[in-house]
């Protein structure tokens, strides 16, 4: 997606700071973070949002899920931290390519 902006991250047209990646999977810091650690966890193939994905590939959201026990031991938390999807506009989705917050740290807020 030409006009997609986490599309132009992946593809490095634009500057993140990346902390994993592999073949599916593109991992970069939150420009703007909500806690200590907020990583943003990115399918590299453009899936809009959650609502998208039933008609892809079940593959994707299981290698994002399966990563994050992993990106969450490599940011020192790995005893708890939270992840969101935010589904829509009407859901706070902003970006709309599909992706999981990793969020943890000190004083992480209750929900
Ligand atoms: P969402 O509201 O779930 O769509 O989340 C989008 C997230 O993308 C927000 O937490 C933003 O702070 C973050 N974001 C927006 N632009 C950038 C960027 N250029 N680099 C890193 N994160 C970004
Ligand atoms: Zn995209």
């Amino acid at each position: 997606m030409s006009d997609c902006l986490f599309c132009k991250i992946i593809a490095g047209e634009i500057p993140s700071v990346c902390l994993y990646q592999d073949d599916a999977i593109y991992v970069f810091k939150d420009i703007a973070p909500k806690a200590e650690v907020h990583l943003l966890v990115v399918p590299k193939q453009h899936i809009a949002t959650l609502n998208e994905l039933k008609l892809l590939d079940e593959t994707v959201i299981a290698r994002l899920m399966l990563q994050l026990p992993e990106l969450a031991a490599a940011q020192g938390i790995p005893q708890g931290y939270r992840t969101i999807i935010n589904c829509g506009k009407e859901g706070g989705q902003v970006v709309f390519h599909l992706h999981i917050h990793l969020l943890g740290g000190k004083n992480l807020p209750g929900f």
